[in-house]
């Protein structure tokens, strides 16, 4: 048996750029086993975040009516083109940041699935953005970090959990598949990873708004050690509703933001917006 880095050294073509997170998945399980959990149709509409070399592109393109895969890395471009002929894939020298998922949205008239091996110095941002793009997509399926993993599924009353956890939460259904070793990349990252997968299903009904409730969760993390009473003195709005507030009966304001569950949030948010 040769281990996995020796066996596939020889396809990583070029250099990896650290600063675009580049750790080439060179385990052709673990490519195989992201792409079968995203349970891909012949019907399904794929944007895959960075395909880097194609390690991910090679499973989802068999199986797939498209393909978009965005990859900021111009000097891929030309080595994915090559390999990948077929005709259900296109692919985009594009910051997935600024790609337009609405655009693909309505020129396909389906739900997008989203798929990626993403660099791990933007996973807030790719997040943030699949949530506010969550009308046109089904669903993601992510590698990350497994600390980060790990602080999208917690739960209230442990120190995972946060901003992150409870905004998630809120718009989706986030759960971890399995982890991944570093040895499965090279470069070999630092840190552990995880498969996560995030269903965009109506968790909630009765939403607020959402610039009231991210700034809401924002601002009661951002004074984590703080009392709701004491943190939430940082609202913006917090003039207007200070008068109101001890009029909120659910629960105490004497508690901290990390004993709050998502339901909590909502119902506050509920409150103050109301
Ligand atoms: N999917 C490949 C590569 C993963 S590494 C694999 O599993 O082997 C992460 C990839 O994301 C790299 O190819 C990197 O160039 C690309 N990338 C980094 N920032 C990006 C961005 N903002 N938009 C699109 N692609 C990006």
């Amino acid at each position: 048996m040769h281990s996995p880095l020796k066996v596939n050294t020889g396809r990583i073509l070029i250099k990896a750029k650290r600063a675009l997170g580049q750790n080439f998945l060179i385990d052709e399980n673990i490519a195989r086993k992201i792409v079968n959990s995203a349970n891909l149709s012949s019907k399904d509409i794929v944007i895959e975040i960075g395909p880097g070399q194609g390690a991910l592109t090679k499973y989802i393109v068999e199986n797939t009516k498209r393909l978009y895969a965005i990859e900021i890395d111009k000097r891929v471009i030309d080595i994915l083109k090559e390999n990948f002929p077929q005709k259900n894939v296109i692919f985009i020298n594009e910051d997935f940041l600024e790609l337009d998922i609405q655009k693909i949205f309505e020129k396909e008239k389906r739900k997008i699935k989203l798929i990626g091996n993403i660099p791990y110095n933007i996973t807030s941002q790719i997040l943030f953005k699949a949530i506010d793009n969550r009308a046109y997509l089904e669903n993601c399926t992510f590698m990350v970090q497994k600390e980060v993993a790990q602080r999208i599924i917690a739960k209230s009353k442990t120190k995972d959990y946060g901003i992150l956890s409870v905004i998630t939460q809120y718009y989706g259904k986030p759960e971890i598949l399995f982890k991944v070793s570093p040895n499965c990349f090279f470069p070999k990252p630092k840190v552990t990873s995880a498969v996560i997968k995030i269903d965009f299903i109506q968790t909630y009904q009765h939403k607020v708004e959402d610039e009231l409730f991210r700034t809401l969760v924002r601002t009661a993390f951002g004074k984590r050690r703080k009392t709701l009473n004491n943190s939430l003195k940082y609202l913006p709005f917090y003039d207007e509703i200070s008068q109101r507030l001890k009029n909120f009966k659910k629960f105490s304001l004497d508690k901290r933001a990390e004993e709050l569950t998502v339901d909590d949030f909502i119902d506050f948010a509920k409150f103050i917006s109301a």
